[in-house]
């Protein structure tokens, strides 16, 4: 039987995963249309989230024991309730995410994460003790760590990894088919680190920001001449957490405490200020000299985090591009356009 297991949002805490036994297997979505999952779903719902049930559908997903959908917006309210009907077959586990982050809330989600963890434990797996929590907590502040160390070199290296290569390795890192595979984090992180350097140019530092980034958007950057050095989104920095404190008593409040106190995505409705502030420290850090927005059709919380960003980059007198995705890989001509013309602008500024 599968030992992988699926999960989507990055509120969900895959230490209680690996705890069980499990190896966790994030979906990422997948390219082209989604004529399948939106004949179950609204039409106008996040693309990312139509994606993986298409891919779901369609049996492009590797053997799953099951999936933790976190029903952190909207979009994902939605997909918990058509995938029981319509997505693989094998556990389902539904995870409530509060929107907000103080002593109620982190209370409220610790109690949320120790039902998950009786829940996956009745499969017959192995029985989740606080011992094996911690060392599970442990393992994975290990490697957020190791990234954070990785990617903080871009904020003083001339000649940084490149935004795609990370791209590329964070999604390795967050698919590892088997155990064996997700052990093997280190050389992820190894092979990056050793990347050759691009000499040549001295290309625009970019900051790149949204719900979820598509790979392809942070290639074609690259590949227009711009540099992007910090990837602000729940498929990449976000990820990463924060240096964690307190690892002692109940590990559950430890993990509500460390997921909601991470760095906000764009639901967390009180956390705006945090988010600017999150967003100062990276364009100072990284020497940003320009920002990228990616707003995914249909998602309300990107639209309201792109006002706040946009009044943010007035503020600092940085540039600032959006464009607008569906997931799908089809607008790429549009967007090719637009950056060459806006990495024109900052070389010339
Ligand atoms: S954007 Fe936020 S709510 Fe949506 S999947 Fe990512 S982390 Fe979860």
């Amino acid at each position: 039987m599968s030992k992988l297991m699926g999960w989507l949002c990055h509120y969900t805490p895959v230490e209680i995963l690996t705890a069980l036994g499990y190896t966790p297997y994030r979906l990422l979505g997948r390219k082209g249309n989604n004529p399948r999952a939106a004949t179950y779903l609204p039409g106008n719902l996040c693309p990312y989230v139509q994606s993986c049930l298409e891919a779901a559908i369609k049996q492009e997903l590797p053997p799953l024991a099951g999936v933790v959908i976190a029903r952190s917006c909207n979009a994902m309210i939605h997909l918990a309730n058509v995938w029981p009907r319509y997505g693989l077959k094998g556990k389902i586990l539904i995870l409530e995410v509060p929107r907000r982050l103080d002593d109620n809330a982190v209370f409220y989600f610790s109690q949320n994460l120790r039902r998950l963890a009786s829940e996956l434990a009745h499969s017959g797996e192995r029985q989740l003790n606080e011992e094996r929590l911690w060392a599970a907590i442990s393992w994975w502040e290990e490697q957020r760590a190791a990234w954070r160390k990785l990617l903080t070199c871009r904020a003083a290296g001339e000649d940084p990894p490149g935004g795609e290569e990370i791209m590329d390795g964070l999604a390795r890192w967050q698919t590892p088919l088997n155990q064996r595979e997700a052990e093997k984090w280190e050389t992820v992180i190894n092979r990056l680190a050793r990347q050759p350097c691009r000499k040549s140019a001295r290309r625009p530092r970019l900051l790149l920001s949204g719900s979820i980034l598509p790979q392809e958007l942070i290639a074609m950057v690259e590949a227009c001449g711009g540099l992007s050095v910090f990837e602000d989104s729940c498929n990449a920095r976000r990820l990463l957490l924060a240096p964690a404190v307190g690892a002692e008593g109940d590990p559950y409040l430890y993990l509500a405490r460390l997921y909601l106190g991470g760095p906000p995505c764009p639901r967390m409705v009180n956390d705006r200020e945090k988010r600017c502030r999150y967003w100062a420290e990276a364009v100072d850090r990284f020497h940003i000299q320009g920002v990228i927005y990616h707003a995914m059709k249909f998602c309300d919380a990107a639209m309201y985090d792109f006002l706040a960003l946009k009044s943010f980059c007035e503020k600092r007198g940085l540039p600032l591009l959006r464009l607008d995705g569906d997931f799908s890989g089809g607008n790429r001509g549009q967007w090719q356009t637009r950056i060459e013309a806006f990495l024109e602008m900052l070389e010339v500024r």
